[in-house]
């Protein structure tokens, strides 16, 4: 973990880019219509002719339950309303990680397993269970004798709203305690070799993840043509482009990395410094 992180830091770095920690944007800059710079928290302004948001659009627009975004309410184009219409965020998860004793998994059990009781309910809170023992794989990711079994649920936010401390705290549990008994199931006696446990809810996914509703990612509301509806890198704000999984060609950490490298692409091509030539 966060092996990737660091080395697109270096990368960054190694190209005289900076990073500011601890420092969200707060505002997107405009004048006269244009993206100029960004407000962070700390109070600091940075201008540039060109900006990237790496946020979501709902967060970049607020676009969402009259929440605050980045760009004040007046300036945010029509065209992003109507994507908010087109896509809505999909659900979070309940994940837990469970370090456990080896003799608990036979060497050849399979790497991955989904229990699933009612396909109808696939995607309902608590229609599924994705189970994965990444340490079959690569034992040297858990302490000798160990085994780490990574399972997680579909849930929503709106399941874990409004919630005391204790209550909140009590769902976890009981949240818990489903997921064991259901992967008792193809692990008999997982709750006794159970040595340590890490439960994440979909607002741990949002504090720590800064994910809007914890979300998996944008998907689409109704029927579409394939992806192609999603937009690509370029905004009606001139000067702001935006990245990341709601753009073409939308969620998940493959599609992502396409959507930053054809932004830099673009990007590129506006500042005349792409190596890469295409033949005349
Ligand atoms: C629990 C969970 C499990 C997932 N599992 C998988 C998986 O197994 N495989 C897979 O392919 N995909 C998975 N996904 C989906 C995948 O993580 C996303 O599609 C992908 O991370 C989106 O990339 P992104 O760059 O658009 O956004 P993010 O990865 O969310 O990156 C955006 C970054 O911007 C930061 N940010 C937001 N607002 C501001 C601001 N105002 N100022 C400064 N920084 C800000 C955020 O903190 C975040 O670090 C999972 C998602 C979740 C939530």
């Amino acid at each position: 973990m966060g092996t990737i992180a660091n080395k697109l830091v270096n990368g960054i770095q190694k190209l005289g880019g900076k990073i500011r920690y601890k420092a969200n944007v707060t505002e997107i800059l405009l004048k006269e219509k244009k993206a100029v710079g960004v407000k962070l928290s700390n109070g600091e302004e940075i201008y540039s002719n060109t900006i990237v948001s790496n946020s979501t659009r709902w967060d970049t627009f607020g676009l969402k339950n009259n929440n605050k975004g980045l760009i004040p309410r007046v300036s945010v184009p029509q065209s992003e309303y109507k994507w908010s219409e087109t896509y809505k965020s999909s659900p979070s998860f309940v994940s837990i990680h469970l370090g456990v004793e080896k003799n608990l998994i036979r060497d050849n059990f399979n790497c991955h397993h989904i229990i699933v009781e009612n396909w109808d309910e696939l995607e309902s809170e608590k229609g599924v269970i994705f189970v994965s023992i990444p340490t079959l794989l690569d034992s040297s990711l858990a302490p000798e004798g160990k085994h780490i079994v990574h399972a997680f649920t579909p849930s929503s936010m709106s399941e874990w709203e409004g919630l005391s401390r204790k209550e909140y705290l009590e769902k976890k549990d009981k949240y818990f305690s489903f997921l064991v008994e259901k992967i008792s199931t193809i692990l008999p006696n997982l709750e006794q070799s159970i040595d340590h446990k890490e439960i994440g809810t979909p607002k741990t996914h949002k504090k720590f993840l800064g994910r809007y509703e914890g979300s998996y990612g944008p998907i689409p509301s109704k029927k579409l043509l394939g992806l192609l509806p999603m937009p690509f890198n370029t905004t009606k704000i001139k000067n702001l482009y935006c990245v990341g999984d709601s753009c073409f060609p939308g969620q998940g950490l493959n599609a992502v990395a396409f959507s930053g490298y054809a932004c830099a692409h673009k990007i590129g091509a506006k500042l005349n410094i792409n190596s890469l030539k295409l033949p005349e």
